[in-house]
């Protein structure tokens, strides 16, 4: 990782926040050791941190910061909003950016699009969006039957059909 921040020309020690989405393993398991060892503080919601806490170690209280959803923060000269998704955590929320009149949606783990989330693609200059499946292969595969469902349920991921159709401007 720090391999990847000289690339950049930048130090951990110089993170504003790392914001988390939600509790799930993959999106938490380095949050505490990264804000212990580079004091970088940590954003989550109250039910989020509720989740987490106990997985994360140890953080010092003067790393630990609330953010709620719907709520706008300003980092610098960068506004950052969060919004709710609908994923099977406690929580869970996405960001969007906005810096000299210009948006950036960052949208991960969520099991549908809702209209809200399409109104904010909408609005974005540029969104990154996480899909996760092809329905068909999905199906077809070796995941236990639970897998599945829960990846195709309303509080898991969105297939790549689902993303495709959640930029309305892919309809002109
Ligand atoms: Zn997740």
């Amino acid at each position: 990782m720090i391999a990847l921040f000289d690339q950049i020309h930048r130090s951990p020690e110089k993170i504003d926040g790392l914001f988390v989405t939600h509790e799930h393993s993959d999106h938490i398991k380095g949050v505490g050791i990264l804000a212990r060892k580079y004091k970088i503080p940590l954003y989550a919601n109250e039910k989020t941190w509720a989740a987490m806490e106990t997985k994360i170690g140890k953080i010092d209280p003067a790393l630990k910061f609330l953010w709620e959803v719907g709520e706008v923060k300003q980092f610098g000269d960068i506004e950052v909003e969060s919004f709710n998704v609908s994923h099977d955590a406690a929580d869970p929320m996405f960001f969007q950016f906005a810096h000299d009149g210009k948006r950036l949606a960052h949208i991960t783990d969520t099991g549908y699009v809702s209209d809200r989330m399409k109104g904010v693609i909408r609005g974005a200059d540029a969104y990154i969006f996480e899909a996760n499946h092809d329905i068909g292969m999905l199906q077809m595969g070796h995941y236990p039957w639970s897998v599945k469902r829960r990846i195709l349920g309303d509080y898991g991921h969105v297939s790549n059909e689902d993303a495709a159709i959640a930029d309305e401007r892919s309809f002109g």
